[in-house]
């Protein structure tokens, strides 16, 4: 239950987070670090694919430096050589070595501000008629920075204010284009850039999004699943997701010893009687925590009736199973939790059924059948006591339990 209620918790405050976070693209700390080991992942995984092709188109283009600005190619061919492919190889290397949002979002600048600005630097000294064709190649490249490399966005508007400040000012530093034209570019680019600007805020935005919902999603699947399985009074697992046990204990071609312990609570209808519904709530929840407490990772416990509960102890043996009900009796005991129903006053006390079978040889229902026999024994015995299914193997009732007050 405690699990249950941590994950409603979270699932609030993935609610709140839909309300503020996405608007200002940054979670609270600990989504913001979940969303941001999956946007590494995920940019991580594509950056040997993107520099190898980035990389070829990029020398691709030293074609078009050798048509369309003959007397500076020399310099620019080298220049994609000598500087962007040994780049592109650093950022493959650099992003295995130290992966991190930040280290991706860097080297993410670097190419684009690199791939913009070496052609672009070198216009400024060519004196080629087809310089406009480079106004369009930086489209792309601007293109590649936003739409597939796709950095976080306060890398995208540093970036985006970057390159379109470099290339208005070289196309300017250029001065062959005249004053219609630049105005022309300089406005084609500006509003580029806050066009790409503007979606790469709404594509984070949706990113974003779609990362809370599947988030969400899991929690309200678990939280679902939790619930479904446990009892909303105790804890304990319910009589429902029994049959989940029994799938993973009674596994085909499986043979494990298996005990069953039921327990049920002695003189309870009077209980209720005298200290009235809710203090018998309160009552059977104290058992229950005192069980699984006792029972720990030996087995697992289940409500299964009103005020019985049912523990499933696999790969125990008669002994060990008995000194477990031997021990929960005693602990009901010590624990106590006042009957005032009881002629002249005492306390709760428990008694139990104790059955051990083969997963082989005995099936659930088998096992439940003696257990409860063995129960109804311990009842007629006297209550507050524990007893075995098969009386042979049993020890001396004087050693299981005593009879209560
Ligand atoms: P015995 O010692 O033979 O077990 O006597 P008993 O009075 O405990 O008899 P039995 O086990 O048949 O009675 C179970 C009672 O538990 C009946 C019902 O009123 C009560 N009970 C069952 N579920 C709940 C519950 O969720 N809350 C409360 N307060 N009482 C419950
Ligand atoms: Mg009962
Ligand atoms: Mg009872």
């Amino acid at each position: 239950m405690q699990a249950a209620e941590g994950r409603s918790v979270a699932i609030d405050e993935m609610d709140r987070e839909m309300e503020r976070g996405l608007r200002r693209l940054r979670f609270s700390d600990p989504v913001e670090a979940v969303f941001l080991r999956e946007y590494l992942k995920s940019r991580a995984r594509m950056v040997p694919l993107w520099a190898f092709l980035g990389t070829l188109l990029y020398l691709v283009a030293i074609l078009g430096d050798l048509s369309m600005m003959p007397d500076v190619a020399p310099t620019v061919i080298a220049l994609r050589l000598g500087l962007f492919l040994p780049y592109a190889v650093a950022v493959v290397w650099i992003m295995r070595r130290w992966p991190s949002p930040a280290t991706y979002d860097r080297l993410a600048l670097g190419v684009g501000l690199l791939g913009l600005s070496l052609p672009m630097v070198m216009l400024v000294f060519s004196r080629s008629d087809h310089l406009f064709v480079y106004q369009t190649g930086s489209v792309g490249t601007l293109a590649f920075f936003v739409i597939v490399l796709r950095p976080r966005f306060p890398t995208v508007l540093a970036g985006l204010a970057a390159m379109v400040a470099i290339q208005i000012a070289t196309t300017g530093l250029n001065g062959s284009f005249d004053a219609v034209t630049y105005s022309g570019i300089v406005s084609f680019h500006i509003t580029l850039g806050i066009f790409l600007a503007l979606s790469a805020y709404f594509a984070e935005r949706v990113d974003r999004q779609n990362f809370l919902n599947r988030l969400r999603g899991e929690a309200l699947q678990a939280q679902l699943t939790a619930l479904s399985e446990r009892d909303p009074m105790t804890g304990l697992y319910n009589r429902h997701s029994l049959r989940r046990s029994r799938h993973a204990i009674w596994a085909p071609g499986t043979a494990r010893t298996i005990s069953l312990l039921m327990l049920d609570i002695d003189s309870f209808k009077l209980y209720n009687d005298v200290h009235g519904h809710v203090d018998g709530d309160a009552c059977i929840q104290r058992v229950s925590d005192i069980v699984r407490k006792q029972v720990d990772e030996q087995g697992t416990v289940f409500r299964y009736g009103g005020e019985e509960i049912l523990i499933l102890l696999p790969d125990t043996g008669q002994a060990p199973a008995l000194s477990v009900a031997e021990a929960i009796r005693q602990a009901i005991e010590g624990a106590a939790i006042r009957h005032d129903g009881l002629p002249g006053g005492g306390v709760v006390t428990v008694s139990l059924g104790v059955a051990t079978g083969r997963t082989d040889a005995d099936d659930l229902e088998e096992l439940l059948r003696r257990a409860d026999t063995a129960l109804y024994a311990a009842k007629g015995a006297g209550r507050n006591r524990a007893r075995l299914a098969d009386p042979e193997a049993s020890l001396p009732a004087s050693a299981i339990g005593r009879p209560s007050p």
